[in-house]
């Protein structure tokens, strides 16, 4: 039995598959027959020309869209793949060791980290992340592709024990072309609550266990796994008495989710008719159609960077009009927020120029690189303002630190209109402009901020890295990206308080608010709109239903007087239990 961090609830017992990836682990992966070299080394070239030409393509588009200097980190890709070393190393490790192309990779890398470790210059540091990049693409292609030496695709899989995929780390990329295929579990090892593998398991609702340091080791593929999502466990090669007990509550869960979605027509509301709104967290198409099953009444925050993380260029304004049209004619009474793009800290792409930093979460990250790039900002407004004619859309901006940021976008955005409207470019009017309240220096200023804006949109998941300064994906500091603590609702009654007191419309759209003990206190605080993802919808439904307004004012009003992190816990699941004892298994631990 393995312990992580239990970051999607449920449970699933099914057959491990090992996601690969040319930065994972070592362990050598020898061709099934020595025969195939030829086929191997042939398959890895033909992955190289295509690198190649997407790094050529590249070049150019981004030189078009953003400036020479900007693809000249493009150019310095170019020269590395055709570095005649990193190529023949490749072709030796697969002609002499019989290793597969990705393995083969996977040791060239380890030899470079190795070789770069002994080097302290910032400039070599740079350059072993060059190495990486280029190392990744040339294996996102291998991936791509069927390797003839390796039959053992997710697709080609025999049998319908469900898939539990277990990695090192889900990248974004990696997570928005998994959302696909037939997945019934995850399993990281690195990662918290909001890693990309959580929030696409969240998504997709099913059972996910971060913070495995380890498990890569232990398990092959097609080994039987049980993942327990809320306890954060792992059972590897389970026994007859754990596999028959895991596979009735995996049973009981099942039938507790399609109970509930019963409910999807009936509108939200306390017990004594107080009515709220509970919204969808989407980041594709996919997530949208679950927002529709569940019955969320609209998008309360769809993060458009996964359109750009899925690609390998600048997604130009034509194409993100479509996308962000598609996604609206699809929503739930095509009510869509629509956040700007939140990259930076976890979610790199190549083309800005991938720079290590140090502290990547509090470095150039989201709005900064956004203001910092107007023409990938104004391409995005622009096709933004046109989408919205195609229902009700608002945009929001991420990371908001200062009012000085905030008065800037405004204005680029009233410049965009104007433009729009001088060149006859027919687009919506009534586009509402918000703010995401998730560093601390906005929720303090709150005041400020809501003379600025249409509505606010709380960044629970972001404020509670940056108020107990913990990096929300690393799990040794996991504990303390709690959100059932003092210090986090004191700040979120302030946030809640000022926007009721001026009327501004605010939803809270981290992931606490599709967890039942803090949904209950946000209720109680004044919250009414919650947005999720959408596999908590029916939950968090039937739960504020079942409680009447003063109830949950009493409940927040008591949290508010607790001094620790644990008392609230006991506090909240004692009064859980009181209102629905099954809805608990839909809450993180
Ligand atoms: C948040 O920070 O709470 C949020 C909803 O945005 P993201 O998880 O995409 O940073
Ligand atoms: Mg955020």
């Amino acid at each position: 039995m393995h312990k992580g961090v239990g970051v999607s609830p449920g449970v699933v017992v099914g057959v491990a598959y090992r996601v690969e990836s040319a930065l994972g682990p070592t362990e050598p992966q020898h061709l099934d027959d020595p025969g195939l070299v030829g086929a191997e080394t042939a398959f890895f070239d033909r992955a190289v020309e295509e690198a190649a030409s997407e790094l050529e393509g590249l070049v150019q588009r981004v030189a078009q869209e953003l400036g020479p200097s900007a693809a000249e980190i493009f150019q310095t890709h170019l020269q590395i793949l055709s570095d005649p070393g990193l190529l023949s190393r490749v072709h030796s490790l697969i002609e002499e060791q019989n290793l597969t192309a990705l393995s083969a990779l996977q040791q060239v890398m380890q030899g470079y980290v190795a070789q770069f470790a002994r080097i302290e210059q910032e400039y070599f540091r740079e350059r072993l992340n060059d190495l990486r990049d280029v190392i990744l693409r040339i294996g996102s292609h291998l991936a791509r592709k069927k390797d003839p030496a390796r039959d053992r695709s997710l697709e080609s899989r025999e049998g319908d024990e469900p898939v539990v995929l277990v990695a090192h780390e889900i990248l974004p990329s990696q997570a928005m072309s998994l959302g696909e295929l037939p997945i019934a579990g995850i399993v990281t090892e690195v990662g918290g609550t909001t890693s990309h593998a959580a929030i696409l398991a969240r998504s997709r609702g099913i059972p996910a266990v971060s913070g495995v340091e380890g498990i890569l080791s232990l398990v092959r593929s097609g080994d039987p796994l049980v993942v327990d999502g809320r306890e954060g466990l792992v059972i590897v090669r389970p026994d007859q008495d754990e596999t028959t007990f895991y596979r009735k509550v995996q049973r009981e869960f099942f039938h507790l989710k399609d109970s509930l979605i019963a409910n999807r027509d009936e509108p939200a509301r306390s017990l004594d008719g107080n009515r709220m709104e509970l919204l969808a967290n989407i980041n594709n198409i996919a997530d949208v159609h679950a927002a529709n099953t569940v019955g969320a009444t609209g998008v309360g925050l769809f993060r458009t960077e996964y359109l750009f993380l899925t690609h390998h260029d600048v997604p130009g304004e034509e194409e993100q009009f479509e996308y962000y049209r598609q996604i609206i004619v699809n929503s739930p009474n095509q009510a869509v927020t629509i956040r700007t793009l939140d990259l930076g800290g976890d979610k790199t792409v190549a083309y800005l120029g991938r720079r290590s930093e140090p502290n990547p979460f509090m470095g150039w990250r989201s709005i900064r690189i956004f203001l910092e790039n107007p023409k990938l900002m104004i391409t995005q407004i622009r096709a933004i303002l046109r989408a919205g004619r195609h229902g009700k859309v608002s945009m929001l901006f991420p990371m908001i630190t200062t009012l000085e940021e905030l008065k800037r976008i405004n204005k680029v955005v009233r410049e965009t209109r104007e433009n729009l409207r001088r060149e006859g470019v027919p687009f919506a009017d009534d586009v509402k402009t918000g703010v995401m309240v998730e560093v601390p220096a906005a929720a303090i200023c709150i005041d400020a901020i809501l003379r600025e804006t249409d509505f606010i949109s709380i960044g629970s998941n972001d404020l509670i890295q940056y108020l107990v300064a913990s990096d929300r994906d690393n799990p040794k500091v996991a504990h303390l990206c709690e959100p059932l603590s003092p210090s986090i609702f004191r700040v979120l009654q302030m946030v809640l308080d000022a926007c009721n007191r001026t009327g501004t419309p605010v939803t809270l759209c981290g992931e606490m608010a599709g967890q039942p003990r803090s949904a209950l206190v946000l209720f109680g605080m004044g919250l009414r709109r919650f947005s999720m993802s959408p596999a908590f919808i029916p939950a968090v439904k039937n739960l504020l239903g079942a409680v009447t307004t003063a109830q949950a004012e009493r409940f927040a009003h008591h949290v508010l007087q607790l001094s620790t992190s644990d008392e609230i816990r006991s506090y909240l699941t004692a009064r859980l239990r009181e209102i629905s004892s099954t809805l608990e298994v839909f809450d993180a631990v």
